[in-house]
C-alpha cells in the first residue's frame, strides 16, 4: 500500500546506522532463563524483580477470578465496568502504602497521562527532573500547565525553579523514584524539604522502586521514612508486581477528582478480572515472602560487584537497575547481540531512549536468579566483551 514511503525511508535509515531492532518473542513464560530462538538464555533483561509473573499464587488467584468473573469486564469503571473486587484491591493498596486512597489505571503510562493532565492547567506549572520517564513527559504535554525542566537530580536548579515560580497556583514537582536507565534513587528527602519550604506539591513516579524499595517493597517514600509527606505515589503494578496496570496512592480527593477528570480513566475499559486478583495476590505475597526482597538485593549486590570487578563502567546505579555502559550505538547493539550467543539476553538500549553515545546493555537481576545464573551470565559479560574489543 502507497502512502508510507516516508517512514520506510527512515527506517531504512536506521537500518544503515545499525539502530533498527525487531521484536525479539519469548518462547516460554518470563523467568530467570528463556527460550528465545529455541535457545535457553539467561534472562536479564526483563523487570520481573521479583520473579512474581509466574508465581503460584497469583496463578492460582486469576485461573480463579475467571472462573468467577470471566474473561473480560464490557465497560469503563465509570460505567458498567467496576467490580467488587476493583474496590477492595484499592483499599488494600492504600492501606499497603499508608495512603488514604488508591486509584487503579490501565498502566503506569495512562496513571502519568491522567494525573498530569488532569489536574494541571494553565494557572499552574509542573517542574520536572530531565530524566524522568516519556510517560511524564508525555503527561506533561497534554497539560497547558506552565512546565520547568531541572537538570537531573540537582537540587541547586530545582530549587532555583521554585524560587522563580512563585506566582502560580499549584506547583508540582514531579521525579522518577528510580530513574530507569541508570538505576540511581531521587533525592527524595531534599525534594521534599525544597517543596516544603517554598510551598509546593510532589508526585514521585515509583515504578521502578514498587516491590523493590522501602519496607516490603512499599517504594522509595517508605524507603526514605517520608510517610505521609508525599502528594501523590504513582506506582506500576505492571513490573516488580509482575502483572499489569497502574496506580495513584494519595488522598481521597485526587482518587475522586481523577474518577471525573482523569481521561484514561474514564474512557478505557477496566481491567480484567485475572489481573486485578493477580495483583491482589501479589500485595500478599510481598507482605508474607520479604524474602523475596532480600534475595533481589543479595543478587544485586553480587551482580554489580562482578560487573565492576571486571572493569565495565556501570554509571551511578543504586538498585537492581544495573546498566553497562557502552557508549556507541551499533557497538551496544552488537555486544547485546554477542552476549546472546553466549547465553545472555541482556537489550542494548540506545538513542532516543538514552542521550546520544551513551548506549548501554542494561541489566536487571531479579530474585528467580541463582547465584549460578549469575556467575555463568558474568563469564558471558567477560567472554563477549573480550571479543568485541571493549574490555
Ligand atoms: C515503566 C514505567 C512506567 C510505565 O509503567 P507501565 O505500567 O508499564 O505502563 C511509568 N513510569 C516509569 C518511571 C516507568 O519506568
Amino acid at each position: 500500500m502507497k502512502g508510507f514511503e516516508y517512514l520506510q525511508e527512515e527506517l531504512d535509515q536506521m537500518q544503515e546506522e545499525g539502530v533498527f531492532r525487531n521484536l525479539i518473542p519469548l518462547e516460554s513464560a518470563q523467568g530467570s532463563r528463556v527460550t528465545i530462538k529455541g535457545k535457553n538464555v539467561i534472562q536479564l533483561s526483563s523487570n520481573n524483580y521479583l520473579g512474581l509473573t509466574d508465581h503460584p499464587k497469583m496463578k492460582q488467584a486469576a485461573i480463579e477470578a475467571v472462573e468467577k468473573y470471566g474473561a473480560g469486564t464490557g465497560s469503563v469503571r465509570t460505567i458498567a465496568g467496576t467490580l467488587s473486587m476493583h474496590e477492595q484491591f484499592e483499599e488494600k493498596l492504600a492501606e499497603f502504602k499508608h495512603t488514604e486512597a488508591a486509584l487503579v489505571l490501565q498502566s503506569g503510562f495512562a496513571t502519568n497521562q491522567a494525573v498530569l493532565s488532569a489536574i494541571l492547567t494553565k494557572e499552574d506549572v509542573v517542574i520536572s527532573d530531565e530524566l524522568n520517564h516519556a510517560s511524564i513527559i508525555d503527561g506533561i504535554r497534554l497539560t497547558k500547565a506552565g512546565r520547568r525542566i531541572y537538570k537531573h537530580t540537582d537540587m541547586e536548579d530545582l530549587e532555583k525553579a521554585l524560587k522563580e515560580t512563585q506566582d502560580y497556583r499549584t506547583r508540582l514537582v514531579v521525579t522518577d523514584g528510580v530513574f530507569s536507565m541508570d538505576g540511581n534513587i531521587a533525592p527524595l528527602t531534599e525534594i521534599v524539604e525544597l517543596c516544603e519550604k517554598y510551598n509546593a506539591l510532589v508526585m514521585v513516579d515509583d515504578a521502578h522502586a514498587s516491590g523493590v524499595l522501602g519496607a516490603n517493597g512499599r517504594g522509595t517514600v517508605d524507603h526514605f521514612g517520608l510517610n505521609g509527606r508525599v502528594h501523590i505515589q504513582v506506582g506500576t503494578l505492571s513490573k516488580a508486581i509482575g502483572v499489569l496496570g497502574g496506580y495513584i496512592a494519595s488522598t481521597k480527593t485526587l482518587r475522586d477528582y481523577l474518577i471525573h477528570k482523569g481521561r484514561p480513566f474514564l474512557f478505557s475499559t477496566s481491567h480484567p478480572p485475572a489481573v486485578t486478583a493477580a495483583c491482589s495476590a501479589a500485595i500478599d505475597v510481598l507482605l508474607e515472602e520479604p524474602e523475596l526482597i532480600e534475595k533481589l538485593w543479595d543478587n544485586t549486590k553480587f551482580f554489580k560487584a562482578g560487573l565492576e570487578d571486571l572493569g565495565f563502567d556501570t554509571g551511578i546505579s543504586e538498585t537492581p537497575v544495573t546498566p553497562v555502559i557502552i557508549g556507541d550505538e551499533a557497538l551496544t547493539h552488537k555486544f547485546s547481540d554477542k552476549l546472546f550467543e553466549n547465553g545472555v539476553f541482556a537489550q542494548g538500549i540506545a538513542f532516543p531512549t538514552v542521550a546520544k553515545g551513551k548506549g548501554r546493555v542494561r541489566t536487571i537481576v531479579t530474585a528467580q536468579h541463582s547465584k549460578e545464573d549469575l556467575q555463568e551470565a558474568l563469564n558471558a559479560f567477560e567472554k563477549s566483551a573480550k571479543e568485541l574489543g571493549i574490555l
